[in-house]
């Protein structure tokens, strides 16, 4: 069974198509300036060389017309037809109260998936119109949407409620629905495969920290608190994003310092984070070089302050859950960034929390980095999200 898994963006396309029988990936690319001039797909398939094609792409739909092309193309692609492409999973940032599950696209979703714009305009919009050209140009072909919101359905009220007035979430849906919960599922699962242990006796905290950032506590495999909320703003200090900051300081942008709600918006997720704060770059590898090459204070502050978040939130959910079993790092600077793992259990030994030094030399690859000694267990565990929702998407179609 081969899935195409898409990832729709508001002027870009990531995808992969993947044989599920062996969960080889057949291929994968990214279309980028999606209306805007100079539209551009690269894709990859292995073995051959990187197709690039630069065509005017208007839409979306241009856009996915594009890639069946890539895909079917006698040089460069690897399928014969369209035919051969038995389902498409697509990824979908928000499903609001609704879904705590993936589901089969039909008209019943597609209208739920409206009313969800407007908790996430920027992204559910582009993934609506990425579901309806896919509708268009392969009808036959079933579909399925798999939430980022959705692992994180099973989250205990008091966890998710903010504490406002009630009728703001009644009437208005405002509560805590964290983000990134298909990569926060695959690796607790991954873990626990990797440990030997059923998923149900352990209580783990993952780490997914990439350009945005959130941990979740999972205790016997169900996500029950994690650190994004109504919006992916809240939580941890991020690339760009402030995470939580005390709510008045919005109130004091506009009110005393005259932002306007655009420059705010701008400011707190563009302009904040470790970039904000050092000056130099979102990038982790930049602000490394920064930090211990320049001897950069601000880059310094700006490494510090992250781990110190992050290694308060790890104390919080070994509170949450009643202890810690494993704490996992995935996404790009939990894979890659030794010294930020490091940074990020500090100090933690009192917990029964201790990084091996020699073991943590390590990126991208599967692979305990704690003590023998260490109560708790740590991991890096790379995630993957495309074939999470591949999994999803062929589970629902059995
Ligand atoms: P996104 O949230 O965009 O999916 P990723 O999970 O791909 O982000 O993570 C991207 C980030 O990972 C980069 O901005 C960079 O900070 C970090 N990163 C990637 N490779 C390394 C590395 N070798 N060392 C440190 N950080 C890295």
């Amino acid at each position: 069974m081969k899935v195409l898994v898409i990832n729709c963006g508001s002027s870009s396309l990531k995808y992969q198509l993947i044989n599920m029988e062996n969960e080889e990936v057949l291929a994968q690319g990214l279309v980028e300036r999606i209306g805007i001039n100079g539209s551009i797909l690269t894709q990859k398939i292995s073995g051959k060389e990187k197709y690039v094609v630069e065509e005017k792409m208007v839409n979306h739909e241009d856009a996915i017309k594009h890639v069946l092309d890539a895909l079917i193309d006698k040089e460069h692609g690897i399928i014969k037809d369209m035919s051969e492409i038995d389902a498409v999973g697509h990824r979908v940032v928000h499903g609001g109260e609704k879904y705590s599950q993936s589901v089969l696209v039909n008209d019943e979703v597609m209208n739920y998936l409206e009313e969800c714009v407007k908790l996430a305009p920027l992204h559910n919009r582009p993934n609506i119109i990425g579901i309806e050209a896919c509708k268009k140009l392969m009808a036959n072909t079933p579909m399925a949407v798999v939430f980022d919101t959705a692992f994180h359905g099973t989250m205990p009220k008091e966890a998710y409620m903010y504490a406002l007035p009630y009728e703001m979430y009644e009437k208005h849906g405002i509560r805590k629905y964290g983000f990134h919960g298909t990569s926060h599922k695959y690796v607790s699962n991954k873990v626990a495969e990797a440990m030997g242990k059923d998923i149900k006796d352990l209580k783990i905290i993952t780490c997914h920290l990439g350009n945005g950032g959130s941990l979740t506590a999972v205790k016997n495999g169900k996500a029950i608190d994690t650190t994004m909320g109504f919006t992916p703003l809240d939580g941890i200090v991020m690339g760009t994003r402030s995470g939580s900051i005390d709510p008045a300081i919005v109130i004091y942008l506009i009110q005393e310092l005259g932002y306007s709600v655009e420059e705010v918006n701008d400011i707190l997720n563009k302009k904040s984070g470790i970039l904000g704060v050092s000056g130099v770059s979102s990038d982790f590898r930049d602000i490394r070089s920064a930090a211990y090459e320049e001897n950069n204070e601000r880059a310094k502050l700006a490494l510090d302050l992250y781990h110190y978040k992050v290694r308060c939130q790890i104390g919080a959910y070994a509170a949450a859950m009643g202890g810690v079993d494993v704490i996992v790092f995935t996404a790009g600077v939990g894979e890659n960034a030794i010294e930020t793992r490091e940074g990020c259990v500090e100090g933690l030994e009192f917990l029964g929390i201790e990084i091996d030094k020699d073991k943590n030399k390590v990126r991208g690859e599967l692979k305990e980095v704690s003590k023998d000694t260490s109560k708790v267990k740590i991991y890096v565990v790379p995630t993957n999200e495309e074939l999470m929702i591949a999994e999803e998407t062929v589970e629902l179609l059995n």
